[in-house]
């Protein structure tokens, strides 16, 4: 499956490739997701192609949960791909193929240097208040020097004159010396590959155009890319990609994003933010990206709109008011069934979706999350007698129960249960006992609800039908007679 993801991709000259490569050690977080989207989006606005590429080199912190959780965290986004993903793991011999192609044009040599030798350079290095730097001792050392039979490690030659520049479409132009960058490892004593090799071979075989990722990797950039030239040297058709480094999230503090700020997986905004998915697609693109002003950008928009131009090159803060601000603004936006749905999940076996559905357009009006709708929800389905907060409670005293009474009495005469003919009963009721709407709707909320937020009274007295509702307002109202008030 992988192999043939990899062949398949990208060959075609002047086609954009992009790729998310995420290491699957947790979850999907909010920085990750959002490199997701750009790339995703940097794809579907030029008519490219966008792949997903698991790196899984590291076997003990990646795990099959973490692998799920992300794949599942992109699907719910919307975020499709065009090849099966790719893992990493799968690919190491064709790693060390590359390693030994440098390895034989002279562009990587072997380095026997043993870990207590490499340990005493850097105390030296250390001591003498160097960086700590291979210092390149087997570069031009004779391999036949080393003992029989010695381990070894093959390090990239990198050029050590001149410098390295990138033309990054975010970052702009940013240059290193190549003094700076060390002759790294790509391939282990044992054989297997590095971080840092595998990394370049995977988006050269998937054909990759565009790296847009994390500024976390812009000195990356310059370690990957002599890989890429020397190997270009030696077969041809190694193209230096273009880069797009973009600035991390920082929270509301200034500080690079972190759990301390709140949730930062995707899992936790579906699950225990109760965010729809087109809402964090939406605020996510806003992270970072921008469009003249516009807050509110559809999916079709974000394709049809989206380039790196509008990547800033400062860090996007997290705000999360903003994130379920737009939230609130998708559930306006949403169909009441798919709501219903979402909702109906949450709330188990005893909610009714068609209930649910007729309900959605009174409980949506305020909700910035499904959170809030299923909070809203939960009166629907709440069974006698019904628990009352305490602030219901103490709505419940002796003078409100007698008019529960009072008006229950003429709302079991009423045969219309429509909203305007509820409100015209109820409005004449409350004159004639000479008390605003107010004084009356708060204990019928309470009786009818167990709370003293819901939708309006009315709605709520259509939603639970006559029957219900009567038998709510009956449960709360005095037994006729026992304070003679009405
Ligand atoms: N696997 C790396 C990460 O999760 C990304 C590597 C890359 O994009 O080149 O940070």
């Amino acid at each position: 499956m992988a192999s043939d993801s990899v062949d398949a991709a990208g060959k075609t000259p002047g086609t954009v490739v992009t790729r998310f490569a995420p290491s699957p050690t947790g979850y999907l977080h909010i920085g990750g997701a959002r490199t997701a989207l750009f790339n995703w989006l940097f794809a579907r606005h030029h008519g490219g192609r966008t792949l997903l590429r698991i790196e899984d080199t590291d076997r003990k912190r990646s795990t099959q949960d973490a692998i799920d959780k992300i794949i599942d965290g992109l699907d719910w986004l919307g975020l499709d791909y065009d090849a099966p993903p790719l893992f990493q793991s799968d690919r190491a011999e064709r790693h060390a193929e590359v390693a030994h192609k440098l390895l034989d044009a002279g562009h990587a040599y072997k380095c026997f240097a043993t870990t207590e030798e490499l340990e005493e350079m850097r105390a030296q290095q250390r001591a003498n208040k160097q960086p700590l730097r291979y210092d390149r001792r087997w570069r031009d050392r004779d391999p036949a020097e080393a003992p029989e039979g010695a381990p070894f490690v093959i390090r990239l030659k990198v050029p050590t004159e001149g410098a390295t520049t990138i033309q990054d479409e975010v970052q702009g132009s940013v240059t290193v010396q190549n003094a700076e960058i060390d002759d790294y490892v790509l391939l282990r004593a044992d054989g297997t590959p590095t971080y840092m090799l595998a990394v370049v071979v995977d988006d050269h075989d998937m054909g990759v155009t565009h790296i847009i990722r994390g500024d976390d990797h812009l000195n990356n950039a310059f370690r990957q890319l002599p890989i890429i030239r020397a190997m270009d040297v030696i077969e041809g058709g190694w193209p230096d990609p273009i880069y797009a480094h973009v600035p991390l999230i920082h929270g509301p503090d200034g500080a690079k994003m972190s759990k301390r700020h709140g949730a930062v997986g995707v899992e936790a905004y579906r699950d225990e933010e109760g965010i729809l998915p087109e809402a964090l697609f939406n605020y996510l693109l806003r992270l970072g990206w921008g469009h003249g002003d516009r807050e509110e950008i559809s999916r079709e928009e974000a394709i049809e709109l989206f380039d790196l131009s509008g990547v800033g090159k400062g860090p996007a803060r997290f705000d999360v008011k903003k994130l379920q601000h737009l939230n609130g603004h998708y559930i306006r936006e949403a169909d009441d069934r798919r709501l219903a749905g979402i909702v109906g999940e949450q709330l188990g076996d005893s909610a009714d979706l068609e209930l649910l559905t007729k309900a959605m357009p009174v409980l949506k009006v305020r909700a910035k999350s499904v959170k809030e709708l299923v909070e809203g929800a939960a009166f629907l389905f709440a069974k006698r007698p019904l628990e009352m907060t305490e602030k219901a409670a103490s709505l419940l005293d002796d003078e409100a129960r007698d008019r529960l009474a009072g008006l229950s009495k003429m709302l079991h005469l009423q045969n219309d249960w429509t909203i305007e003919a509820l409100e015209a009963t109820t409005k004449s009721y409350a004159e004639a006992q000479e008390l605003g709407l107010g004084k009356l709707a708060q204990p019928m909320r309470a009786a009818l609800t167990g709370t003293t937020t819901s939708p309006g009274i009315f709605d709520v007295l259509v939603l639970l039908g006559k029957e219900e509702a009567l038998a709510r307002l009956d449960a709360q109202a005095a037994p006729a007679g026992t304070t003679g008030n009405v």
